[in-house]
């Protein structure tokens, strides 16, 4: 049976997005502890009776997450593509890159337009303009029933290629799209955002997940499980977890097990930093996956060098784990 799909956080004084500290770094128990009851449903919980897998099915091994693979789409975006400034032509090449991809893997992308002001891109003044988030839904996606959602912000400051902020999230969400598109046990609607960084005035930020929250119907709402935001999860030895502050805990709760059970190491905290507050302040289950602090942070040292593929594998083993309550394989 599939089970779960299933910091302190120091913002930096000038409370910039996906900046956070964790707190007490933890290792993984030798067992499990036993699950309590949470007042939020498990993926589990909340999913219908598993289904039965189709004849088309059954002759294909499942693929593994390829941590290689996800360190080429580093590469391809933040060398290939550079800086992507949420209104910029880099952006939309980041988009029609990995749009077909989606396609490919068995989604539905389609780009959900809004909005940003003009501002400040860390210290780079910028214009008013649009943006959009790549939205691509699975085939058995169904408002009326529950599933979750998987984001990464495809954006980055104007000066900053972005390979850990945040090509490493996008990355591990493209391959957890290409693993998972038949095995977990809800349907799991992938965001790649627009404008999740700040573009000012003052702090003004995650615009795009703003929208997209905000653009929810009440039964697109009412069945959401789960949003998990993965942001900067490419350094370090340890997953960074994270809950609002003052928030609900049990999504961060859910993933925090699915580390135990992979052999993962994990912190957890709180923290406002990503695309994930968007939804936590609507009231919606939601938890931030990464944000270990680095030298090269909204810089245009950001380059693929920094990103770590053992990080890129833990991450995205924990989340395979979660979304389908199984340990994949070494
Ligand atoms: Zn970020």
């Amino acid at each position: 049976m599939r089970a779960a799909l299933a910091c302190l956080a120091a913002l930096l004084a000038t409370a910039a997005a996906c900046t956070a500290e964790p707190v007490a770094p933890r290792t993984p128990p030798a067992t499990t502890p036993p699950a309590t009851d949470r007042s939020t449903p498990s993926i589990a919980s909340a999913s219908d009776p598993v289904p039965t897998p189709g004849p088309s099915d059954a002759p294909a091994p499942a693929p593994r997450f390829d941590e290689d693979r996800a360190i080429r789409t580093v590469q391809e975006l933040a060398v290939g593509v550079g800086p992507r400034l949420a209104t910029g032509r880099r952006f939309l090449a980041a988009g029609a890159l990995l749009g077909p991809r989606l396609v490919s893997y068995g989604y539905n992308p389609r780009r959900q337009v809004f909005a940003v002001p003009g501002g400040d891109s860390w210290g780079v003044p910028v214009h008013p303009g649009r943006s959009f988030n790549l939205v691509a839904t699975p085939p058995d996606y169904d408002p009326v029933r529950p599933y979750a959602i998987l984001g990464a912000h495809l954006d980055t400051i104007a000066v900053s290629p972005g390979a850990e902020d945040n090509a490493s999230g996008v990355a591990v969400l493209m391959e957890l799209a290409r693993v998972l598109r038949a095995d977990s046990a809800l349907p799991i609607v992938l965001v790649l955002f627009g404008g999740e960084e700040p573009r000012g005035p003052g702090d003004l930020h995650h615009f795009g997940s703003q929208y997209y929250v905000a653009s929810m119907t009440a039964q697109e709402r009412r069945h959401l499980v789960a949003m998990v935001s993965l942001d900067r999860v490419g350094v370090g030895r340890t997953v960074p977890l994270y809950a609002i502050d003052g928030g609900p805990t049990d999504l961060r709760d859910q993933l925090e097990r699915a580390g135990e059970q992979a052999g993962v190491p994990t912190v957890v905290g709180t923290n406002t930093g990503s695309d994930h507050e968007s939804f936590a302040d609507a009231g919606l289950p939601a938890a931030r996956v990464g944000g270990t602090s680095y030298a090269a942070y909204h810089s245009a040292d950001d380059v693929p060098g920094v990103v770590d593929r053992t990080q890129l594998a833990r991450v995205g083993r924990l989340l395979l784990t979660w979304a389908t309550g199984r340990t994949p394989g070494r």
